[in-house]
């Protein structure tokens, strides 16, 4: 069993989810299990919307309206049969949110938790419109709620992992599924006990890959990203930057730890952990070898 995680830059217009695929089509092997974030920036603009309602702000229908022609001009673009299932998936999901923020805030109720039911919407947004163009394109897949597996508390915004009813829900209900299907689920988001949606963090989908990582008990885990791997420096700040072919666990929390941005810093725990060895590889060029991290030897 295998785990792949694709960011927002790796979906952030019609090109690069067409490009997603043909690096999935290179796949021979079926058990594999797909983390995708929010496409683009869209996650910024999800911020935006669920402050802008909050704090009644009347900015709120010109970033709805943006968030909303952005995923639809990405699916005109990428699938043009409207019977197409997606039009009816993106249209239920953006009416959804639209009834969401009709409503107006219990102020009794803190920002936080309206926060993770609204921003999780771009990862939804991005995971249906993937799975269906991966169909379209021949490539079977099933889409997954990624919230049936990642249980958390309900510290909104920041949910710690419940691992021991997550690894066990893991275990039972979706490694037999995996076992059979490419499955495409979303990053980022999970749910609390009490059933409501929770967020890991920003950029917190390399840890949700890590998470599903571990529970399936997978050989390795590849995050494909915009440059070539992990390199010994920023390459928008220094050209010269070069890879790094291979490191351990613990240089690369270490890196994150000094505040190099290639792999989220909670992601190498449950990776350490199981010895789960990591890929960071370029999506730009998937033939090029990237970054390998594992046990020190
Ligand atoms: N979409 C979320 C964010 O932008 C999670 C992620 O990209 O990893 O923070
Ligand atoms: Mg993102």
């Amino acid at each position: 069993m295998r785990i792949f995680k694709f960011g927002g830059a790796s979906v952030k217009d019609a090109d690069a989810v067409k490009n997603v695929a043909s690096i999935i089509k290179l796949e021979k092997e079926k058990q594999l299990l797909i983390v995708i974030s929010a496409m683009g920036k869209s996650t910024n603009l999800l911020e935006c919307i669920v402050d802008d309602w909050y704090n009644g702000r009347d900015t709120l229908k010109k970033h709805y309206d943006e968030l909303k022609s952005f995923h639809l001009n990405i699916v005109n673009e990428l699938i043009q049969d409207e019977h197409n299932p997606i039009y009816n998936d993106i249209e239920n999901l953006l009416f959804e949110l639209e009834c969401l923020i009709e409503k107006t805030p219990d102020r009794d109720i803190e920002f936080d938790f309206y926060y993770d039911q609204i921003v999780s919407y771009g990862e939804f947004l991005s995971t249906k419109i993937v799975s269906n163009y991966l169909l379209s394109a021949k490539i079977k897949n099933k889409w997954v709620d990624a919230r049936n597996f990642i249980l958390t508390d309900d510290n909104h915004r920041n949910a710690k992992v419940n691992w021991e009813e997550t690894e066990k829900v893991i275990k039972s209900k979706l490694v037999p599924f995996l076992e059979k299907n490419i499955v495409i689920t979303q990053g980022f988001i999970g749910k609390s006990m009490s059933n409501h949606n929770t967020t890991l963090g920003r950029e917190g989908s390399d840890y949700s890959a890590a998470i599903f990582a571990y529970c399936t008990d997978s050989k390795n885990l590849t995050i494909w990203k915009d440059v070539d791997g992990v390199l010994t420096a920023d390459p928008k700040l220094f050209p010269d930057a070069t890879l790094i072919e291979t490191l351990s666990y613990n240089q690369t929390i270490e890196l994150a730890y000094y505040g190099a941005s290639v792999i989220h810093p909670k992601t190498m725990q449950p990776l350490k952990a199981k010895k789960i060895e990591l890929k960071v590889k370029s999506f730009v060029d998937s033939s090029r070898k990237g970054t390998v991290v594992r046990e020190a030897s």
